[in-house]
């Protein structure tokens, strides 16, 4: 429902986008394989921005605060899709169809509810090589120190050999946040760390802080400052876990 009225708007700037563009991507049987391939990248970068800007890992983190790892952790989306329409309006701009965007979404979107399960140990070597898959993604959900902020692929494993966020599953992954929030409430759920960026700005020393706490990484501390006020309940690049208690995150 609120995924639906957060949709008109979108479509909306999509939409003024493509007509004034003058570039136009047919839908044909070659350009089809291409347009995944070019959303399964802009994907890449979004669920990388998702992480790495807290603003937006308030969003995302619904998808990563369950401690359990199977088939129904694939439908714990996030109730706005507000923060990951940015990302696309370069694929717009080159003449895809909104439409045609939407449907690279969801087959993205089903594509990733067979990499939810611990029943699949491994796939071919080929098969482990190009794609995402079950390995890669429990690397994704899980929260030790080594996993954080790992394989962000959505079809393709690709994008983070590429783009240097690749590990592989080695030891047995930890699933949930570094910190968990400890409720099944959907409401706290969903809007547990938009609470905490409010007190963590509410409480910051000035403006460098008060852009810091929105928008570097969930674990970002401004240099020599003291601790926040609430807990950031969320994996980071910029401040790996130090602490074996720190160490249990998305
Ligand atoms: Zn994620
Ligand atoms: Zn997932």
């Amino acid at each position: 429902m609120f995924d639906f009225v957060w949709k008109i708007p979108i479509v909306a700037i999509y939409t003024a986008i493509y007509e004034l563009t003058p570039l136009r991507v047919p839908v044909l049987w070659w350009t089809l394989p291409l347009m995944l391939l070019a959303q399964d990248f802009f994907y890449y970068w979004s669920h990388r921005g998702h992480h790495v800007i807290r603003v937006l890992w308030a969003c995302h983190v619904v998808h990563h605060s369950s401690e359990k790892f199977n088939l129904t952790t694939a439908l714990r989306q996030p109730w706005t899709t507000l923060t990951v329409w940015p990302f696309y309006v370069p694929l717009i701009a080159l003449g895809v169809h909104p439409a045609a965007l939407a449907f690279c979404s969801s087959a993205n979107l089903v594509y990733q509810f067979w990499i939810h399960t611990e029943r699949i140990d491994r796939m071919p070597r080929w098969f482990e090589f190009v794609f995402n898959t079950p390995s890669h993604h429990r690397v994704h959900h899980a929260s030790q120190g080594g996993y954080l902020d790992r394989n962000f692929g959505g079809i393709l494993i690709v994008w983070d050999r590429l783009f240097g966020s690749f590990v592989p599953e080695v030891t047995r992954p930890v699933y949930g946040l570094t910190k968990n929030i400890n409720t099944f409430n959907p409401i706290k759920v969903a809007t547990h760390e938009y609470v905490a960026i409010v007190k963590d700005v509410k409480a910051a020393s000035g403006w460098r802080e008060r852009t810091g706490r929105v928008f570097r990484g969930p674990g970002w501390q401004p240099a020599s400052a003291p601790a926040p006020s609430t807990a950031t309940t969320a994996a980071t690049t910029t401040a790996a876990p130090t602490t074996a208690e720190e160490t249990t995150a998305a």
